[in-house]
Formats: structure tokens, C-alpha cells, sequence
């Protein structure tokens, strides 16, 4: 099948869990339409595996085939164009009569089907079943499916994809009456119908509109004599008698498959269970973020302390004496430019990044952060993106390198666009973290440092829902199966923590020390200055900011933790909360949480989305955070 489109159709009874699996089989850029005629909604949605396109359409829920709503036309009329190769007939396995019903009626009609029996994650807590003997007896693919964890919709999406569906003999078995009027019926249908002789002629005897105008007049008239007669024959209606043995022959299937289960739910399934279900789920996570924030906050506010005064103990100003020793002003710059990255790695990789990546590790392998990804994945979706696309916007609060390089694990490029603008405009690195939790909570007040988060959460929806809109659809899925919930090994974590820090070693170190010793040098020799006055109608007109602020902002794009101290060394010794009032730092720590990506964060990202990207997606944020932080300085200058 490949390299060529497969259109395949999701049917089943209202409330099975349809649209959840077709949300989770077909991930993002659904499309919603109306048929042709009606107000009947459908969806479409799109699988790709291996060069295989699968265009999934999910039919409005129906009861039966018999075509006596709406929304059964619109599903018999799908099914009669002809135009699907396969149909996934989904139902709750933890109700399956209805949906065996609805699978016979389905395979009577001579149609490829692949049965998802949905929600399996509840009934296996009452019930095992057996989905092989149900499989041999039905003649087609069974797969027990949970949308709610996960389980099985990558197998459900690899079956589809590579045509399991199949075409059953499996046939149910009618009264006698009934039987002999089926093969009666059929004996006179013409050639070329879309459907079987027997389901066509079962459908008539159903007395089904839809089918009925498939055929013959002569034919439909046939069809009425016969249920007229057995009408009058035994007092009940063919349709109640088909009906009748449908069912009973599907209860009888599910008494041959379903046993009772000795399913004791453990401690961790309960917790786990609690992680996935929205109502508790979600403020576990809103909690979960919380403790991170506070932990990073507090406990690597209290490290930076100890590592600083470790190094000023042990170090001091050592360093750059040397230079001076020495009497070179060039080589002074120099040093100083290394002796401030050594101070900026130890004050922040050690007490921030480091506490981060251990936490985020405890996440990551106690299978946490996987819960977090399948509960977050329907709301991702309105943002264009997957619910995986959590892990690097978590990861960016440690440092957005890594969490552009994870950026790498998503196969579309256009959620890799999407999300690199999220982290490098909305999700503040620790060192950004450090500026508005330092500067703006310190000099202006912690509640306008949450202010400042609270906006950037915004903007990472702003911005997610208006590239969804933008950016051209392109179809991509993730089903991530959630691990069993564990209690995470220490060795595990400190081996990831160390794998991750290394990789800032290699990338984020080696500039952070030529960035500043480029700094440092155009520092001592005046030429930043030369950049102040041209920047200052945006620096001052708009921002109200003092105009020496624009060469903190520069700097910041080479080293953001640096900007602070820049800060410090442009106010000339005068205290920073005299240097500024508190209204400029809310806005200074707005427009450091947006503005440019650092230039190991560009680097990456060249790297990982290309140039006009990161270029596009740079010169975004410096537009959104000279927007956001003028309509700051307006606010706090009118109130
Ligand atoms: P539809 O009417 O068939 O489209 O059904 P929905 O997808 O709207 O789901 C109906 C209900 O079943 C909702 O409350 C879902 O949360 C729930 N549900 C859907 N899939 C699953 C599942 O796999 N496991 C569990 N436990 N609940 C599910």
C-alpha cells in the first residue's frame, strides 16, 4: 500500500469513545465539515505511516444501519459511495453487545472492517476478554484500544495502515423465516450493487429507506409482500425478529469471551489513574508546576548562594588580577569575560539547571511526565501541536537549548516552527526566570513577577493558536503508551541529568565564554555605547526605560543572566532599585521573558529548523516584547 491514500471510515454508537480515538489516531489539523445537504458534522483527520496516507473520516455516532435518523443516512451513504477501503467499527468493550451488533450489521454488507474495542483500561478492571477467540469468530482484526492511556492506538494506527481490515464470511444466524427470505431477496437482486446480496437483502427486509432506493421498485415491492406476510404469519415485525437475532447472537459472543477478572488495582494504578482523569489531573499537574517552580526558585536561589560564596572563598577576584598584573587592558577583558562565565555556569547551571534536570528526571522516570503529555494532548491539539510537545516546553524552563534539541523527537515541521516560537518567545529559561523572579519580584513586587508569567502563558497560546492557523497543515500523530508508575531510580536520574548538563557544557559553554569576552572587550573600549543613542526612542520613548537598558538587552542575547549584571554595572554603582523605579523593572522583566532567543538557543535552532525560521521566529519576539512591554509601561503609567 504504499505511497498511495487510503480512506479509511471510524463508524460506532454514540458514547463509545469515537471521537476521543480519532483525535488520538489522527492528532492534529482535524478538518470539520458538513455533508453535502445536511447539518450531519463530520471530521477528517489524517494518518502517515511509512510512505502510507490513511485519510480517517469519523461518521457521526449511530445506533444501527437502518438509516432512520440523519445521521444513519449520512453513515449509509458514506458506506455506499464506495470510496472507503476499510472501516474501523469502534465499540465500548465495556458495553459490547450494541457495538457487536453494529460490527454484524457492518460485515453483512460485505465491507473490509477492523474492530477497536475502545476503553479497554475500564473494562479490563471488571472483565478479561478474550480478544482472540473474538477475532477467529468474527473473521477480522480486534484491537482493544484506550484512548484515555494510550494502549493500543499505535497499533490500531499501524493496522489500518497496512490494510488488516478484512472482509468476513462471518454471518449471523437469522430464524428460519427470515433466512429463507434473505436468500429469496438476494436470488433477484441485479449485479453491481454496492453492497452483498445478503446484507442488501436483510436491509430490505429491514424495511431501510436507503437501501431501498438502491434497487429496483419491483424488488422494494417484493420486500413489503414478504414482511406483510410474516406480519401476519407471527404477529411480530421482520425488522423486531432480524433485530431479536442480532442481539442474541451477540450476547452470546460476549458470554463465550468475557470471564470474570481478579483485577486488584494497586496503589499505583489508583495514583496513576488519578494523573490521567481531568477533573484530578489536571490540578495534580497545575500542582506539579507549582512545586517545580518554588523548588527551582527557592532551593536554587539558596545553591547559587553557597557555589558564589564558595567561589569567591576559593577564586575571589584571582582572575582578573592576573590581568591586571599583567597591565593589559585586552587581556584584562579577557579574563574578565572568563571569570564571569566561570561565575555565570557555576551561579546557574549548578543551582538552577541542575535542580531542574534532577526534577525533571524524577518526572521522566516515575512516568509522570507521560501522563502529563496523554492528558495534555487534546488541548495541544487546539494549539497545532501534540500533547509530547509538553516535555520540551518543560524542558525550556531549565534552559532552551535542550529544549530546541527536543524539539528534534517531533516529525513535523511545522509543530517544530510552532513550538520553537512557543519556547523561545513564552517559556522563560532559568536565567530568565532568575531576571523576573530577581529584578521585577524583588524591586517591583512578587505579585507583578506572576503577572509577568501569567502573560507569558497567554502569549504561548496566542501564539500556538495563530501559527496553527498560519502555517500550512501538515499531518502528523504521536499515540505515546503511558509506562507504569514507578518510583524513579536515583542512578537513572543522575545518569540523564549528567547526559543533559554535558550537552550544555558542549554547546551553551563555549559561547557563553566567547559572547563575554566579546563583551567585555567592546566594554572597555567604549563601543556598546555607540549603540544606546540610536536605540533609544524604543528604549525610552516606548518602554520609559533608562537608554543605557538597550546594552543590558544586547547582552542578554549573548548571555541572558547576564543582563542583570550588566544592569548593575550600567546604573555605575548606584543601587538598582534606585537606578530604576519598580514600574521599569515590571517592564525591563517583560521584555526580557520574550525578546531574542540567547545565541546558543539561536544556534540550535539554526540547527534544528533552519535559518529563515529562526530568523522569522527572532525577529517575532523582539516585535511581541517591544508590543507587550510599551502596553506595560502605558498601564503602569495610567494607574
Ligand atoms: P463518542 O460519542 O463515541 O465520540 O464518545 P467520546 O469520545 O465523546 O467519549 C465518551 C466518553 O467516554 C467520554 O466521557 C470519554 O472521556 C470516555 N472515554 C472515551 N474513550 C475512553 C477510554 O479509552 N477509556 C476511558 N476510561 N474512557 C474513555
Amino acid at each position: 500500500m504504499s505511497g498511495k491514500t487510503v480512506h479509511v471510515a471510524l463508524i460506532g454508537q454514540p458514547n463509545v469513545g469515537k471521537s476521543s480515538l480519532f483525535t488520538r489516531l489522527t492528532g492534529v489539523g482535524v478538518i470539520s465539515s458538513n455533508y453535502p445537504g445536511t447539518t450531519v458534522e463530520f471530521d477528517e483527520g489524517v494518518i502517515t505511516r511509512n510512505g502510507t496516507t490513511v485519510c480517517v473520516h469519523d461518521l457521526p455516532g449511530t445506533y444501527a444501519l437502518s438509516g432512520t435518523s440523519d445521521d444513519e443516512k449520512v453513515v449509509i451513504r458514506d458506506l455506499s459511495e464506495g470510496k472507503n477501503d476499510a472501516v474501523v467499527v469502534v465499540a465500548d468493550s465495556t458495553d459490547l453487545v450494541g457495538g457487536l451488533v453494529l460490527c454484524f450489521e457492518t460485515l453483512e454488507l460485505g465491507i473490509p472492517v477492523i474492530l477497536a474495542l475502545t476503553k479497554i483500561d475500564e473494562a479490563r478492571r471488571k472483565v478479561r476478554i478474550d480478544i482472540d477467540a473474538l477475532s477467529s469468530t468474527l473473521g477480522i482484526p480486534v484491537m482493544p484500544v484506550s484512548s484515555k492511556t494510550s494502549e493500543g492506538v499505535d497499533d490500531l494506527a499501524d493496522a489500518i495502515c497496512e490494510g488488516k481490515a478484512r472482509i468476513s464470511d462471518f454471518r449471523v444466524r437469522y430464524s428460519e423465516p427470515v433466512e429463507k427470505a434473505v436468500s429469496a431477496l438476494g436470488d433477484g437482486l441485479p449485479e453491481g450493487l454496492p453492497f452483498t446480496p445478503r446484507g442488501t437483502s436483510v436491509k430490505l427486509l429491514e424495511n431501510s429507506e436507503e437501501f431501498s432506493s438502491l434497487i429496483d421498485a419491483r424488488i422494494g415491492g417484493v420486500a413489503d409482500i414478504i414482511r406483510k406476510i410474516h406480519s401476519e404469519d407471527t404477529g411480530s415485525s421482520m425488522e423486531m425478529e432480524i433485530a431479536g437475532n442480532r442481539y442474541t447472537m451477540a450476547q452470546e459472543i460476549v458470554d463465550d469471551i468475557i470471564m470474570e477478572s481478579d483485577y486488584q488495582p494497586t496503589l499505583a494504578d489508583r495514583i496513576s489513574d488519578l494523573t490521567i482523569t481531568p477533573v484530578t489531573g489536571i490540578p495534580i499537574l497545575t500542582a506539579v508546576c507549582l512545586a517545580i517552580l518554588a523548588t527551582i526558585v527557592y532551593l536554587g536561589s539558596a545553591l547559587d548562594t553557597l557555589v558564589s560564596g564558595i567561589y569567591e572563598k576559593v577564586v575571589g577576584t584571582a582572575i582578573i588580577d592576573l590581568g591586571a598584573t599583567v597591565g593589559s587592558d585586552f587581556l584584562t577583558a579577557v579574563l574578565t569575560g572568563i571569570d564571569g562565565s566561570i561565575q555565570a555556569i557555576l551561579g546557574l547551571v549548578i543551582p538552577y539547571i541542575m535542580v531542574f534536570y534532577i526534577i525533571l528526571g524524577i518526572l521522566e522516570d516515575s512516568g509522570y511526565l507521560t501522563r502529563a503529555v496523554v492528558l495534555l494532548d487534546r488541548t495541544m491539539h487546539r494549539l497545532g501541536l501534540h500533547g509530547g510537545s509538553f516535555i520540551p516546553i518543560i524542558v525550556g524552563l531549565g534552559c532552551n537549548v535542550p529544549a530546541i534539541m527536543a524539539v528534534r523527537t517531533i516529525h513535523s515541521r511545522r509543530e517544530k516552527v510552532i513550538l520553537s516560537s512557543m519556547i523561545v518567545m513564552a517559556v522563560p529559561c532559568s536565567a530568565q526566570m532568575a531576571i523576573i523572579m530577581g529584578a521585577t519580584g524583588q524591586f517591583s513586587g512578587i505579585m507583578y513577577a506572576f503577572g509577568i508569567l501569567v502573560m507569558l502563558v497567554l502569549l504561548a497560546i496566542a501564539t500556538g493558536v495563530l501559527m496553527n492557523k498560519l502555517l500550512k497543515y501538515e499531518p502528523s500523530n504521536l499515540a505515546m503508551e503511558i509506562p507504569s508508575l514507578q518510583m524513579p531510580s536515583a542512578s537513572n536520574v543522575l545518569f540523564k541529568t549528567w547526559y543533559r548538563i554535558k550537552d550544555f557544557f558542549m554547546i551553551a559553554f563555549p559561547l557563553l565564554v566567547l559572547g563575554s569576552i566579546v563583551v567585555e572587550i567592546l566594554l572597555t573600549f567604549d563601543v556598546l555605547d555607540a549603540i544606546v543613542d540610536p536605540l533609544s526612542p524604543v528604549t525610552v520613548g516606548l518602554l520609559g526605560l533608562p537608554a543605557v537598558c538597550s546594552i543590558a538587552f544586547i547582552v542578554g542575547i549573548l548571555r541572558k543572566e547576564m543582563a542583570l549584571g550588566m544592569l548593575q554595572i550600567l546604573a555605575g554603582g548606584v543601587a538598582l532599585d534606585v537606578f530604576m523605579t519598580p514600574d521599569q523593572f515590571v517592564v525591563f522583566g517583560v521584555v526580557m521573558a520574550i525578546y531574542m532567543p540567547c545565541v546558543a538557543t539561536l544556534i540550535t535552532m539554526w540547527k534544528e529548523i533552519g535559518w529563515k525560521e529562526t530568523v522569522a521566529v527572532s525577529v517575532m519576539s523582539v516585535v511581541v516584547a517591544i508590543v507587550l512591554g510599551t502596553a506595560t509601561n502605558i498601564l503602569l503609567q495610567m494607574f
